[in-house]
């Protein structure tokens, strides 16, 4: 079945050292302690098994013979050979973060020989039109058209509040005397700012809501689970049940990407709110062996018509493919083992599958136009 990866990032295009390779299969800051390797991880096992036999390596290869082999055939073919082999239908790819360093989503798309559609940071919008220099008066105006802008034939909005305080924050629409305050503050600062004030982080994600409702697209939270710029407990998707709310009141598809460990309260919201719909993304490939139990447990309580398939995958397009790897095998374990039981037919568990892979995805993502 071919799959539909509704939240993906671009591959780094060049080869990759050691060290380099090291920092990007974990989602810590720093290199592993003395005398350990960050292949010495549930995901290092899984690249070692499962990536290992697409570079033509028995499975299970050392983290060397890996690493000497992928060099070897150049970051580029092994790029698109993992990208092909993760048979995608659609890719999905969300540019704002370090997007010079990574692929464009039509360079995403050439090599997986698929479709890749844009999906647009809030956040990375906003500093740029700080970066551009502009008026505190005028930033109200100023980020609604350049997010209208950035956004042009993107199929999704997302933010990354999570990294940015958490959810923590009030989840009204705050005022324009409020914004333009906020603004004042924010824009004084030197150099490039970052993104975190509460204030405009909220009319960041008001003003994303505005756009998603105009052009039928959702919005994206990143939840649960991420680099250490984040906390956890306050990542919980739980916590944004207001502002779910209020989202659902002005007509907006929300989509909580990752959701890891909070994938059950993710479910949970999905179960009882129309317009939510939420992902395991990276956690598929981060727990390696046990990814099949995250799944499980996704799959627990939430409709079948609310859950998609995502890799999260950034920088390796290993991810691309462990992430179509973890998922196939884990839903077929699931869902065969539902159909031994008698709990579906095998007709359920085809359809089942089917909206988790792609159809659900299509239906928010790629239909409205
Ligand atoms: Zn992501």
């Amino acid at each position: 079945m071919p799959l539909v990866d509704h939240h993906c990032h671009g591959v780094v295009p060049g080869d990759l050292d050691r060290r380099s390779f090291e920092g990007f299969i974990t989602e810590g800051f720093e290199p592993a302690p003395e005398g350990g390797s960050h292949f010495d991880s549930p995901v290092g096992l899984a690249i070692r098994r499962w990536c290992a036999p697409v570079l033509e390596l028995p499975p299970l290869a050392s983290p060397d013979e890996y690493l000497t082999r992928r060099a070897e055939l150049g970051a580029e073919e092994a790029n698109r050979r993992f990208l092909r082999a993760a048979g995608l239908e659609a890719l999905l790819v969300e540019t704002g973060h370090l997007a010079a360093e990574l692929l464009e989503p039509a360079a995403m798309g050439a090599l997986a020989a698929a479709p890749a559609h844009r999906v647009t940071r809030l956040e990375t919008v906003a500093e740029a039109v700080a970066r551009q220099g502009v008026d505190a008066a005028a930033y109200p105006d100023a980020f609604a058209q350049a997010l209208d802008e950035a956004a042009a034939g993107a199929v999704g909005l997302k933010t990354v509040i999570a990294y940015r305080g958490g959810f923590g924050l009030d989840p009204t629409r705050p005022s324009t005397g409020e914004v333009v305050d906020a603004a004042g503050r924010w824009l004084s600062k030197r150099g490039a700012p970052r993104l975190d004030d509460p204030v405009l982080l909220r009319h960041g994600i008001w003003t994303g809501a505005d756009l998603a409702r105009r052009r039928r697209v959702p919005l994206q939270i990143h939840a649960g689970y991420g680099d250490p710029d984040l906390t956890l407990h306050l990542v919980n998707p739980s916590l944004l049940t207001d502002l779910v709310r209020a989202l659902g009141e002005l007509g907006v598809t929300v989509v909580f990407l990752h959701c890891y460990p909070y994938h059950r309260e993710a479910a949970y919201l999905a179960a009882v709110f129309p317009h939510v719909y939420f992902d395991v993304g990276l956690a598929l490939h981060h727990t390696g062996p046990s990814a099949v139990r995250v799944l499980a447990e996704a799959m627990e309580l939430a409709p079948f018509t609310k859950q998609l398939y995502s890799s999260d995958a950034y920088a390796l397009a290993e991810f691309h493919y462990l992430g179509a790897v973890a998922f196939r095998r884990g839903l077929a374990a699931i869902l065969d083992d539902w159909v031994r039981r008698a709990e579906c037919s095998a007709a359920d568990a085809d359809r089942i599958a089917e909206l988790l892979g792609r159809a659900n995805a299509h239906r928010i993502y790629l239909s409205s136009g």
